[in-house]
């Protein structure tokens, strides 16, 4: 853990903070709104970040009945075969695994469930967009097929979106703690699981549990990762250190904003990285993200 004097020294400089206690900070080269992205070639980032956002309302949905905290985010993986879902809340987690862990519940948060009160705001006609594209995907054939009929030029993406789709819909979630190095080599030698991060530090970002588990496993293989909101250039800049030790974590380039506290969480060599993005990217929002549904979020 770094003494809070390692933010002033190196990346306080570049970035400036944002209102509000817990918005955390911004890049000084200013903020860029990104429109709606297009995923030709990203199918998988674009089914692991559908599924994420719905996970992520289910979850909500839950906690409110439930009383438990409110979801942060969720964020989900897919390498090696093997799909990952991660949340920054343990609680979270726990609603995740109960969701995940019944085709009907996972049919309904995935595609039936309505998440807003009118499907006229912002939020409900996203979620109601990524219900339709996760119906025709995952659970009707013929258009499925029509999906991955081909010829694409995105045709080996869009088969590896499908394999995640069968994962989630069809496999029982398994439990992982990402700071169990015995489980998590265990879960990259194998393939076609789903599972769901508990463990690894209540509060941290999932993208910081996913990097620790990736480095840990010694992993090398291809690795996507997609969520409900793009990666805080915190994490952005643990990843991008990850890559350059040899990691293949596909993540969006387009980082959000700065947190003090996972700044200061990470090691030298990876503060290093975070204060090089800071000072050379501006911090991104969504042109379509509106009120209620988080700012931070990516529009598609
Ligand atoms: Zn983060």
């Amino acid at each position: 853990m770094a003494s809070s004097g390692s933010w002033d020294k190196s990346i306080a400089k570049f970035v400036t903070p944002v209102g509000g206690s817990q918005a955390g900070f911004q890049s000084k080269l200013g903020v860029t709104k990104r429109p709606k992205k297009s995923y030709v070639h990203l199918r998988e980032r674009q089914i692991l970040r559908q599924v994420a956002t719905r996970l992520y309302f289910g979850a909500k949905q839950r906690a409110i009945k439930k009383d438990l905290d409110t979801p942060v985010e969720v964020q989900m993986m897919y390498t090696g075969g093997n799909v990952f879902v991660g949340s920054n809340l343990y609680s979270t987690a726990e609603s995740l695994h109960k969701i995940l862990s019944s085709q009907r519940r996972t049919e309904n948060t995935l595609i039936k469930d309505s998440f807003f009160k009118t499907k006229t705001s912002i939020g409900g006609r996203t979620t109601d967009r990524h219900g339709k594209k996760l119906s025709e995907r995952m659970y009707n054939g013929k258009m499925r097929k029509k999906w991955t009929g081909g010829p694409f030029v995105d045709l080996a993406s869009r088969k590896r979106a499908t394999h995640i789709a069968d994962i989630i819909k069809d496999i029982q979630p398994e439990y992982i703690d990402p700071s169990d190095k015995k489980q998590v080599a265990a879960a990259f030698g194998k393939q076609g699981h789903i599972y769901v991060l508990h463990g690894g530090g209540n509060g941290r970002h999932v993208e910081e549990k996913f990097t620790d588990m990736i480095e840990s496993a010694k992993h090398t293989g291809k690795t996507y990762i997609g969520g409900k909101m793009r990666p805080c250039l915190t994490c952005s800049g643990r990843m991008t250190h990850s890559n350059q030790q040899g990691s293949d974590l596909d993540f969006s380039e387009f980082p959000g904003r700065v947190w003090k506290s996972r700044f200061e969480a990470q090691a030298s060599d990876v503060r290093a990285v975070t204060t090089n993005l800071a000072k050379t990217k501006p911090s991104h929002v969504s042109q379509f993200g509106g009120s209620g549904y988080g700012s931070g979020s990516d529009s598609d």
